[in-house]
């Protein structure tokens, strides 16, 4: 079972995760992982220690294991200090074998560098995906392998989910609720990193009784990529936040913005799939508010804008996973479509999405869908009515931001150009948002109102444009719509 007893028995040490790779040079895992395949490595936490070391290190086959000592007198004095760690104790007395929170907190801690998929010597590999399999002897996974099948298969992986037996030398006992858990397949390290880190809590369910107030900004980013567009995403978000309403409500929100969770992502049928339980006390009741989700009014938006100027022929800039394109392609008002994005990996989801979401007789009105460069002078941004940046200059960096001005207004230059842009005024209202922050971590910038006019107004001067503005979602009183809305006209 992979439990080392050391010492006397309250004192465990665990192995709880092997990460394999057959890559040509497999060593380069070490560089991937920033841990030298020569060296047995511990690093302190606040329940014990944590340790990396290398079983099997050579040219071909190349495995990396983290193993944690845990100290029970270590992680009991952590509860009720308000760290992740709190719900923990239980695991010393019930299942000290198998604790998911605690590995995903030390891989959090152990693998922050390779998780947000950065590796200066070997940058290009951090890139690419790789060969994997991934081993956990004893995962707690609740609604038995089948789950574990559910949430790892869309993400590309092969899965064997194994169930232990409660005792190995008396099996007629019967299954416990554990796991050993065996992933293969090719992709990015670190996106595999990022989806053990939310899916192992996930999978483990155990009632926590605490949440940390930027857990939802934790979940956003190591779900990008993946998250948003996986088919079990309100379950995950849900069982993720312990079913907070506020918090669920929330994260399922800003991964309709940042990304392309389509609407039923935000169906409040999904959200309160399963009842409050009482831990749930400090959330509110369940609000049947909001039934579209705000991705969605800000699609409607933008199709009303582009027909009240009668632009027929579009181009979406930024265009994403492709949600806009395909909405436009269903409706025939519109005569010739394209989109562009810098992005290869988005342009894969919205080549996928056009190709299996439409009839055929619509895709004849898709021109083009390529990959592009705002900040580039282009001639196949030329030549259409409109131009569409949906919730796309936040994502380009102030100094950038000009040359895309340059490009769209100056150079393609359409009758009719839609900017959206989240009004940061109205952050104050996300509950889980910390003050401050903003709704997405690639976002370089919020504007509140008074900024995006601003811009706006000086863009439209120097290029010869009108604007008018136009609040999206509901347009609160004080703090204004959630989403702001210039079309551009000349
Ligand atoms: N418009 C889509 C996607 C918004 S996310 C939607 O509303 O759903 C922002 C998108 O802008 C991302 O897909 C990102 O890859 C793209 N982007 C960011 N900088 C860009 C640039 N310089 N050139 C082209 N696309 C860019």
């Amino acid at each position: 079972m992979n439990v080392v007893r050391s010492g006397w028995s309250a004192r465990l040490v665990l192995v709880l995760l092997t990460i394999t790779t057959t890559l040509s040079q497999a060593t380069d895992l070490g560089f991937l992982l920033h841990k030298h395949p020569g060296r047995v490595q511990a690093f302190e936490q606040s329940f014990g220690t944590a340790h990396v070391f290398y079983p099997d290190a050579d040219e071909a086959r190349c495995t990396a294991a983290l193993l944690l000592d845990v100290d029970p007198v270590k992680l009991v004095r952590t509860r009720g200090r308000g760290t992740p760690d709190f719900s923990l104790g239980q695991y010393v007395n019930d299942r000290p074998y198998a604790a998911s929170s605690l590995l995903a907190s030390a891989m959090a801690n152990v693998f922050r560098t390779a998780m947000r998929g950065r590796c200066d010597l070997r940058p290009g590999l951090a890139e690419t995906p790789i060969p994997l399999e991934v081993v956990l002897p004893a995962l707690p996974c609740r609604g038995g392998p089948g789950q574990a099948e559910r949430f790892f298969a869309p993400l590309g992986w092969d899965v064997s989910a194994v169930p232990v037996p409660l005792d190995p030398e008396f099996g007629e006992w019967g299954d416990s609720r554990y796991v050993t858990l065996t992933l293969t397949g090719t992709l990015r390290l670190a996106d595999a990193l990022n989806q053990l880190y939310v899916l192992l809590p996930v999978l483990d369910d155990a009632k926590h009784y605490w949440m940390a107030p930027d857990e939802v900004d934790k979940l956003i980013r190591a779900g990008e990529g993946w998250l948003a567009t996986h088919p079990d995403r309100g379950t995950i978000t849900r069982r993720y936040l312990a079913n907070r309403r506020g918090l669920v409500r929330t994260a399922l929100g800003r991964l309709a913005d940042a990304e392309d969770a389509t609407e039923e992502a935000l169906d409040p049928a999904q959200v309160e799939e399963e009842p409050p339980t009482a831990e749930d006390g400090e959330d509110q009741p369940p609000s049947k508010e909001q039934p579209v989700s705000l991705a969605e009014r800000r699609l409607q938006s933008v199709v009303q804008a582009l027909r009240d100027e009668n632009a027929r022929r579009v181009i979406d800039l930024g265009c994403g996973s492709g949600k806009l394109l395909s909405h436009l392609a269903k409706d025939d008002f519109f005569s010739e479509i394209s989109g562009t994005d810098v992005s290869h990996r988005a342009l894969s989801h919205a080549w996928r999405r056009l190709r299996w979401d439409q009839p055929r007789r619509a895709n004849d009105r898709v021109k083009d869908v390529f990959q592009g460069a705002l900040t580039y002078a282009d001639e196949r941004f030329r030549d259409y009515e409109a131009a569409v940046l949906m919730e796309v200059i936040e994502h380009i960096d102030p100094p950038r931001l000009g040359a895309v001005e340059r490009v769209v207004f100056g150079h393609a230059k359409p009758r009719v150009v839609v900017v959206t842009t989240p009004n940061s005024e109205h952050n104050v209202r996300y509950e889980g948002l910390a003050p401050g922050a903003m709704r997405h971590p690639d976002h370089r910038f919020e504007w509140t109102r008074a900024e995006f006019r601003e811009w706006a107004g000086r863009v439209a001067a120097v290029h010869g444009y009108r604007v008018r503005h136009v609040p999206v979602g509901d347009d609160d009183p004080e703090v204004g719509a959630p989403t702001q809305m210039g079309v551009f006209t000349r």
